[in-house]
């Protein structure tokens, strides 16, 4: 068996280290021949001598000739894209819409991107989905909910007529029975101390507002061609059964396992294959339940608000994007109530003007911008 070559943009991050503990876990199956981070050299330095890559990605130009000197073995590059050319398989583990390029330059090379940068899917949907017909070019995603998904769809053989619909599961995050006004002075540590899942920090407060359920919403949606009235949401909150596809005959198919992103990451290096290395396995003596329930759509209403930028279609999913990404820094930083964060996006989004006609590479970019700018609009109007 031939080695898969895999390169990882955003390597230091969560994603990143662990596609790194599934290559090291399965070494006579993956390669790394490409690593990229925006700043964190030490890290990469040390990952670049273990896995000893032919090219490395360094974002941050001040730190390049340091790295440069640390790995004289290897060529030191200043963009992402470059990580492509070498691999077979581009893990994007880019945080936020940053990720854009990667993700669109891969499916533009007709190789296999892994996903983790949901943002790069469903800012850019419009522009995203010709290449996605690139000969050689797939997408398998690495996200929970949707690895799940798209295990459940390979039982189907005509996907298009056979799904009822998809059923994404929500763990409701640190915050999950608490009533809004409970929320009103939550701190940024109680906002990240998610009970499921270890992740970085952007995603771990998304994961507290349900903004990363709706934008997991946009992503099945985009993902799956399957249209927004049949994709739900439910609230499980042991992260067991990590979402469901029910067909039409009323069968209804999920994917079960402990919270483990190795076995996402795992499934979509080595798809259509598996790995052997069983991350994340059920020792069902000690499961004692699943329970399934109900979101609470009116104390956490970014789900909503993602329906609707969602459902609205074009460059709105870009616009609501970007004005989270801005929100969620601000929370982070002491500078917005996580309480907030639904009334910052929904102002920017009824700022949002609809593109009509087709839209471009150009376009997402630009209301990528615009939606930042409306929600920093609304955060200084707010104080
Ligand atoms: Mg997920």
């Amino acid at each position: 068996m031939s080695e898969v070559r895999v390169a990882i943009a955003g390597s230091s991050g969560s994603i990143g280290t662990q596609t790194l503990d599934v290559v090291r876990a399965e070494r006579d199956r993956f390669r790394v021949v490409a690593l990229g981070v925006s700043t964190s050299v030490d890290l990469l330095i040390e990952q670049a001598r273990e896995f000893r890559p032919e090219v490395v990605a360094v974002a941050d130009e001040s730190r390049r000739a340091e790295v440069a000197s640390a790995l004289p073995f290897v060529e030191v590059v200043a963009n992402f894209d470059d990580l492509i050319g070498p691999a077979e398989v581009v893990v994007n583990a880019v945080v936020g819409f940053a990720g854009l390029p990667v993700t669109l330059g891969t499916l533009g090379a007709g190789k296999r991107l892994a996903l983790a940068n949901k943002e790069s899917l469903i800012a850019a949907g419009p522009v995203v989905r010709p290449l996605r017909s690139t000969p050689g070019a797939e997408i398998v995603p690495v996200d929970s909910e949707h690895c799940a998904v798209h295990q459940c769809l390979r039982s189907s053989r005509r996907t298009s007529t056979e799904v009822a619909r998809i059923v994404l599961t929500a763990s409701g995050g640190p915050f999950r029975g608490r009533t809004l006004d409970e929320l009103r002075e939550v701190s940024v540590e109680q906002a990240l101390a998610h009970p499921t899942w270890a992740m970085g920090p952007k995603i771990t407060v998304d994961s507290s507002t349900l903004m990363n359920k709706g934008l997991e919403v946009i992503e099945a949606h985009e993902l799956f061609d399957v249209d927004y009235d049949r994709i739900e949401v439910v609230v499980h909150p042991q992260s067991v059964v990590h979402s469901m596809v029910e067909f039409t005959d009323g069968s209804t198919m999920a994917q079960l396992s402990l919270p483990d992103m190795r076995l996402p990451i795992g499934y979509a290096l080595a798809f259509p294959d598996r790995i052997s290395s069983p991350f994340g396995r059920i020792d069902w003596s000690r499961l004692e339940r699943l329970d399934f329930a109900e979101p609470d759509r009116s104390t956490f209403r970014c789900l909503d608000l993602a329906y609707r930028a969602g459902r609205t279609g074009g460059t709105a999913p870009a616009f609501l994007s970007a004005a989270n990404e801005v929100a969620v820094d601000a929370f982070l930083a002491g500078r917005l109530k996580w309480a907030e964060i639904a009334a910052v996006v929904e102002s920017a989004l009824d700022d949002h003007v609809v593109t009509s006609g087709n839209v471009g590479s150009d376009d997402v970019i630009d209301a990528d911008e615009r939606g930042r700018a409306a929600a920093r609009k609304v955060l200084e109007s707010t104080g």
